[in-house]
This record gives structure tokens, sequence and C-alpha cells, in this order.
């Protein structure tokens, strides 16, 4: 088995991972990039959008490499020309549609600028550690099994491969506590125009405003939002709130195995009827990416996963039929892209020297090591109501700051994590794992990575005061 020697080793090149391993050998780390697919950026590749870089009062939260990468694209022709959308549907303050295929060559060529060994079709096979200290990985590739070795390893596999097979203590909900997994798929030849015509005139088809700060002291209404809206751009992230009431005409009820308006009715429709989010790319009016399927299973199991593809594209052929039959504008839509794999919003989260509560999210805590911002709402799975998601905001449309402890897996030495395994409860990680904060606190992870390297000590002793100065430098919003 070949051996080879890194500073750091960045394991899952998706939204945290891939700006991770660019920080940490911007700091001067020869870093190595071990990721499962052939390219870079993950879920938020997958979405073909990184939100939310504002809070709900429009400050922005998140910048550095996040908004490095922005600049890129829109160099590249890849990102809106307004860049960041303000976002009136109230969930998260901006959104930012990114083309996800020129993402991929900006993340490339982010990671080659930085001379960052770039280990693509590359899986985790094994982590090799010394007793509580991960001194680097096993990794498996065509070329076969090879050893990687580094002081500092970074998790960001979103699943926490890395840490559990180092021994790390780690919790996951039950799938039916979890929030649901999602397979994405963009359909083109959409009317936008016309759909966003159809939202105008009736508003209360869409999930709007559910921001107690916008609804109760900006005295936003569905109503006056909309009047402002002229095309997609302008209320990029639309939830329709219930497909059966609607759109689905009562004569075709029997056909899906619909009995009633509200949930409990939904028959075929149920997985989704109520889950229909739209958001658009940057520059293609006519292609929108739907977030529609939902399948509830344990995402670190391999059989659930092999049969959670099944399930998301007999979803996905329902709900295209529902849109080309019922929705305005989708008429004559057809598919354009079904993404190669279920994108996953909860699996395993760490157990780190802080653990993310809802009570920091919602009152907006500040802490002293402080590395990223968040303002996303919690989106849960509700305790009370089975597929519901309720949304938990922010206190006065602000934000809170994520602990560098939470990167700090317990016991474990040599490791780091970054991305929606880091230590969070079951509410803080549903807004913590949004894309903007996975690369913030991504940036976080590999820059103290690359500081731990430098001053020859473990991620857990990094002279806090030093990262955060290093991270500022570097334009991230602390
Ligand atoms: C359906 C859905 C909708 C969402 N909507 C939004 C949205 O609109 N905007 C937004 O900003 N965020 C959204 N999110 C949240 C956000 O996209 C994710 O939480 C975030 O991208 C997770 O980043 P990550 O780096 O932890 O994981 P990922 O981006 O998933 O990256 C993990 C990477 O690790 C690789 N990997 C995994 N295991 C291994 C292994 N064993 N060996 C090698 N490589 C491995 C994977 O191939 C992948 O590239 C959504 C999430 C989902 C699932």
């Amino acid at each position: 088995m070949k051996i080879q020697d890194f500073d750091v080793i960045v394991v899952g090149g998706g939204t945290a991972g891939a700006i991770a391993a660019v920080a940490a050998a911007r700091s001067g780390a020869s870093t190595c990039l071990v990721e499962a697919t052939g390219h870079l950026g993950g879920t938020c590749h997958a979405l073909a959008n990184v939100t939310p870089f504002h809070n709900s009062r429009g400050e922005q939260v998140v910048a550095g490499l996040a908004q490095e990468l922005v600049d890129r694209l829109t160099a590249l022709g890849g990102a809106h020309q307004r860049g960041h959308l303000p976002n009136p549907a109230g969930i998260g303050g901006s959104f930012t549609p990114l083309d996800p295929d020129l993402m991929k060559l900006a993340l490339f060529e982010m990671t080659e600028a930085e001379n960052v060994a770039l280990w693509l079709h590359t899986v985790l096979v094994e982590v090799v550690t010394d007793d509580t200290h991960v001194r680097g990985v096993r990794v498996h590739n065509k070329s076969g099994l090879h050893e990687l070795r580094a002081p500092v390893v970074i998790d960001a596999t979103g699943d926490a491969d890395v840490a559990v097979r180092a021994g790390a203590q780690y919790s996951q909900d039950t799938p039916e506590a979890a929030l649901n997994a999602t397979l994405l798929f963009r359909v083109a030849g959409v009317d936008t125009d016309a759909f966003i015509d159809d939202a105008r005139r009736a508003p209360h088809k869409f999930v709007l405003l559910a921001d107690p700060y916008l609804r109760d002291i900006e005295h936003l209404t569905p109503e006056k939002v909309m009047q402002g809206v002229q095309d997609i751009y302008d209320c990029p992230y639309i939830y329709l709130a219930n497909v059966v009431r609607d759109y689905v005409p009562r004569a075709d009820w029997s056909e899906w195995g619909v009995t009633a308006e509200d949930k409990g009715g939904w028959g075929r429709l149920q997985p989704f009827a109520a889950r229909f989010s739209i958001m658009p790319l940057p520059l293609r009016h006519d292609v929108v990416t739907l977030n529609v399927t939902s399948i509830t299973f344990d995402a670190t199991d391999g059989a659930q996963r092999s049969r959670a593809e099944i399930t998301g594209h007999r979803q996905m052929h329902q709900a295209l039929e529902v849109l080309r039959r019922y929705v305005p504008g989708f008429g004559s839509s057809y598919l354009h892209t079904v993404l190669p794999a279920v994108s996953i919003r909860a699996s395993r989260r760490i157990a780190g020297e802080y653990e993310l509560t809802r009570e920091d999210v919602e009152s907006g805590t500040r802490f002293d090591d402080g590395i990223a911002r968040g303002s996303y709402p919690m989106s849960v799975q509700s305790a009370t109501q089975p597929g519901v998601r309720e949304h938990l905001f922010v206190r006065n449309g602000g934000d809170y700051d994520i602990p560098y402890r939470c990167l700090v897996p317990e016991r474990i030495d040599g490791l780091l994590v970054a991305g929606r395994c880091l230590s969070a409860t079951r509410e803080a990680i549903g807004s913590a794992r949004m894309g903007a904060q996975c690369m913030a606190y991504g940036e976080a992870a590999g820059t103290a990575a690359a500081l731990a390297v430098a001053d020859n000590r473990t991620p857990r002793a990094v002279d806090i005061a030093k990262l955060r100065m290093e991270l500022r430098a570097r334009h991230a919003i602390l």
C-alpha cells in the first residue's frame, strides 16, 4: 500500500469540505482533498444555490471564501447580476442562486490555485488512529488502497464517517424525528412569468412570511410582498402551500387517491403536497430546481440508501406530472437534470466540546470562540404532527455565533469536523446546516487545521484569538 504525507487531509469535497481545503492550503498547509464523486460542491451544487448570506434584517452574516466563490461565479457568468437576492418569502434573509456547472469549475479552480491535491472518485475505507489520536485515513480508488497521513484530518463527509470510525461519540435522530431527505431535480421549459403572475394573483397559495420579525415588526403581508414582485428573481424561494387544495381539481382527486384537502386525505400526493419548493437558476429564466420529493430513511444505512433512490425517482415522476397538469407555467416543462443521489438533510452529529442549542440560535448568542454566523430559522420535524416541518426563528431577525468548539470532537485528537455533522442539537442543526454557514465554518476548520500544524498543537489547543484574527483578515464575518 502506498503511503503519502500531508499537513491536512479533508475527507468530503462538498459544501464545507471544498472550502475547508482551500482555506487550509491558502494558510500554507500541504492539503489533500478526498471526494467520493467526480466533482466538488456537494449538496449546494445539487441545489444550485448557497443560502443565506444575510439575516432577516438584511445584514450580511457570511463573507470570506464563500463570498469569494460568489464573486468568481459572477465573473464567470454563473451568478445573478444582483448577486444575493432578497428573499421576501421570509425564510432566510437572502437567496443566492449559482450556476451548478460553473460552481464546479470555480471550485476546481480555487483548489488548483492553492495546490490542493485532489483525490476525486476516492472513498474513505478506514481511519488510522493511535488510540484516540487520528493519524490519517485509508482510502480506495481505481488504483487501489492508499494510506494518507496528516497531523490534522477534517471530516466533511456530512455523515461524520471519519469521526465515527475514529470512535467519536455522536447523536442521530430516528428517521421519523429527523428532517426528511430529497431527490432534487431541475425542469426546463418553464414559463416562470406565468407562474409568478399566478402567485401575484393568489398569494395565499404560497407559504410566505413565516418570520415573525418580518410579519410583526416590518408589517409585511403576502399581498404587499407579491405586489413588488416582477419576476421569479424577486421571489426566488417559493413554497407551494397545499398542492391538493390549490391546484388539483376535485374531478381528478380519485385518480390520485385524494379524499380531502387536508393532510390526512392527500392519497398518493401525501409525501410532497405541502413541500413543493421552486428555486430559480441564476440566469436561465426557464429552468428551476424542484425541492419536492420527501424520503424518510436512515442515511447511514447502505441498504436503506439504495431503496431511497428508488422512492425518490418514483415521487419525482409523480411530482412532474402534477406540475405539468396543474401548475400555471409548467404545462410544457420537461425534465432537465436529475441529481445523481438523494440529498440528505440530517444524519449523525458529533459530540463536540460544545453543543449548539436551540436557545443559542433563538436568542442570537455570541461566543468568545465564534468563528461563523448563522441566521436561518431552525427547520425541525414537528414532534406532534408527523411529516410536518416547523420553523423556529432567530429573535428580531438577527443572527447567532457558531463556536469553534462545535467543530472539535470530544476526546478524539487530530480531528475537526465541518458541515452538517457539527456538534448541535436536533433543533440547532436545522439552522446551522445551511450552505452559507457550512462554507463559513468550513473556512474556519481549514484555517484552524493549518494553524494547528504551524504551531504544532492539536486542533483542540488552537489559539482562538489568532484564529479569529486570521479569519477576519480574510474578510470572514465574526
Ligand atoms: C434537499 C435539501 C435542500 C436544501 N436546501 C438548501 C438551500 O436551498 N440552500 C442552502 O444553502 N442549503 C440548503 N440545504 C442544506 C445544505 O445544502 C446542506 O446542509 C449542506 O450543503 C451540507 O454540506 P456538507 O458539506 O456537510 O455536506 P455535502 O455538501 O453533502 O458534502 C459531503 C461530501 O462528502 C462526500 N462524501 C461523503 N462520504 C464520503 C466518504 N465516505 N468518502 C469520500 N467522500 C465522501 C460526498 O460525496 C459530498 O461531496 C438543503 C439540504 C437538502 C438535503
